[in-house]
């Protein structure tokens, strides 16, 4: 049993000045097909065979989205703009900076990477295909508990990430709107979301979903739950540590671009994962999966680099100051055992003219500590004290900390700071008014890099 869909997609400037005319009223709004994508169909692989140069000529790589250029990244990012959560920090797209993953609904893509082949419906792949279907640019096939989508070569690509050479057809926003019908969204006329309309005038708006896809796709799916299971940073290799929070306390299987590995448990009340990987990985996304029956239960996609450094991410739960501030902990740079140029590692909304550390752990933790939680765990190594300046007193948020942790992973210092290292950081300093005098910031979780 086979379904089709089509997009014909409207490039005139005519196209252009017609959409405009479509004002917009109460009935304005997201319309629904009555399908959805099943939770076992939400892989996404590229069999890369884009014919035109236009197709291929972003050799970009982005840390953001790991492993592949071109073609592939425009198709990545343009499904996974319908995330429930940023991907990763949500850069990678000029048109829409840091907004990445927009959806908001418990629907989550998993990126795969690279197809060897077309593959067949239910395979969940996207090619191109020889020829023309009259004013057919792209289409796709369901069954077989999938589906497949395929893009017509009589049409040129341009695989972005500015906007398309003259006459070619944006691929990152042409495929959001026809993944969003995939989704189960037919075309929506409600002004100021350019996605799902029936016109695409300009493919580039169309790569962000609006307040009306995301109105729409949390219809199918539901407003992503607050259990929903969330990764917000990966640390390490063999094994990985993976760090969130609403991790079950058993039974996480975590979603490989190379395959599953089998159930593991969490620790520190579902925010902390050990496990190991596939034997041979590749980039693309992770995701931990809690339960089969719903996608509350399947977390977002984080990009996963098996060769080289994971990129630095913040997590854990800083303390609310005696200002009522949330100190903020940051970072610049690339953590590097090699490299010229700091890894500097900050804290902003920190109480003014008090001391602070940055210290540092090489096991992950949330345990309750003075108030707030402490991000780390066993040996515990402390860096130089540090003021955090700022205005002069009376007391208030204006306070930063700043440490260059290159500086003492290069000194030699420590000696357990060689490349593959994983390392938990968080800052801690004085807050008198505050429980225990303390102030704590989240946490920042870095690989060392050669
Ligand atoms: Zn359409």
């Amino acid at each position: 049993m086979r379904s089709r869909r089509c997009v014909s997609i409207v490039l005139s400037a005519s196209a252009l000045a017609g959409a405009a005319l479509l004002v917009a009223s109460t009935t304005d709004a997201y319309t629904l097909t009555g399908t959805n994508l099943g939770l076992g169909a939400r892989d996404v692989r590229v069999f890369d065979n884009f014919t035109d140069p236009e197709a291929n000529d972003n050799t970009t790589l982005d840390p953001n989205w790991p492993g592949v250029d071109s073609a592939p990244l425009a198709l990545w990012k343009g499904v996974a703009e319908w995330s429930s959560v940023l991907h990763g920090d949500g850069s990678g797209d000029p048109s829409q900076p840091g907004d990445l993953g927009s959806g908001g609904a418990n629907f989550d893509v998993e990126w795969e990477g690279l197809a060897q082949s077309p593959g067949g419906v239910g395979d969940n792949t996207m090619s191109e295909i020889a020829g023309c279907s009259g004013g057919v640019v792209s289409f796709t096939e369901t069954g077989a508990g999938g589906w497949r989508m395929r893009f017509y070569s009589c049409f040129t690509f341009d695989d972005g990430p500015s906007a398309p050479v003259a006459g070619a057809i944006d691929l990152q926003g042409l495929v959001t709107h026809e993944y969003g019908h995939l989704l189960g969204l037919g075309h929506s006329n409600a002004a100021g979301n350019p996605t799902m309309a029936a016109t695409l005038p300009d493919l580039v708006a169309a790569r962000s979903i609006e307040a009306d896809d995301r109105a729409g796709i949390q219809a199918i799916y539901g407003v992503a739950a607050v259990s929903k299971p969330r990764i917000r940073a990966l640390a390490g290799h063999f094994p990985i540590w993976i760090l969130g929070h609403n991790f079950a306390p058993t039974g996480n299987v975590v979603r490989f671009p190379a395959g599953d590995i089998p159930p593991t448990h969490s620790t520190d009340g579902g925010t902390v994962i050990l496990t190991s990987m596939p034997v041979a990985p590749i980039a693309g996304d992770v995701q931990v999966q809690i339960g089969t029956t719903s996608g509350a239960e399947l977390s977002n996609g984080w990009p996963f680099e098996p060769n080289a450094c994971h990129r630095p991410s913040t997590y854990c739960t800083a303390k609310v100051n005696s200002q009522g501030c949330t100190p903020v902990i940051d970072f610049t740079g690339t953590p590097s055992a090699s490299a010229p140029g700091a890894f500097l590692i900050s804290a902003t909304n920190v109480i003014n003219q008090k001391s602070g550390v940055l210290f540092y752990g090489l096991t992950p933790a949330a345990i309750p500590f003075q108030g707030g939680m402490r991000c780390a765990t066993g040996a515990l190594r402390r860096t130089a004290i540090q003021s955090s300046g700022g205005n002069p007193l009376p007391a208030d948020c204006s306070g930063t900390l700043s440490f260059d942790m290159n500086a003492r992973i290069q000194s030699g210092v420590d000696a357990a700071l060689v490349p593959g290292t994983a390392v938990f950081a968080q800052y801690v300093y004085r807050d008198p008014p505050a429980s225990f005098g303390a102030g704590l910031t989240d946490a920042v979780a870095f690989t060392i890099c050669p």
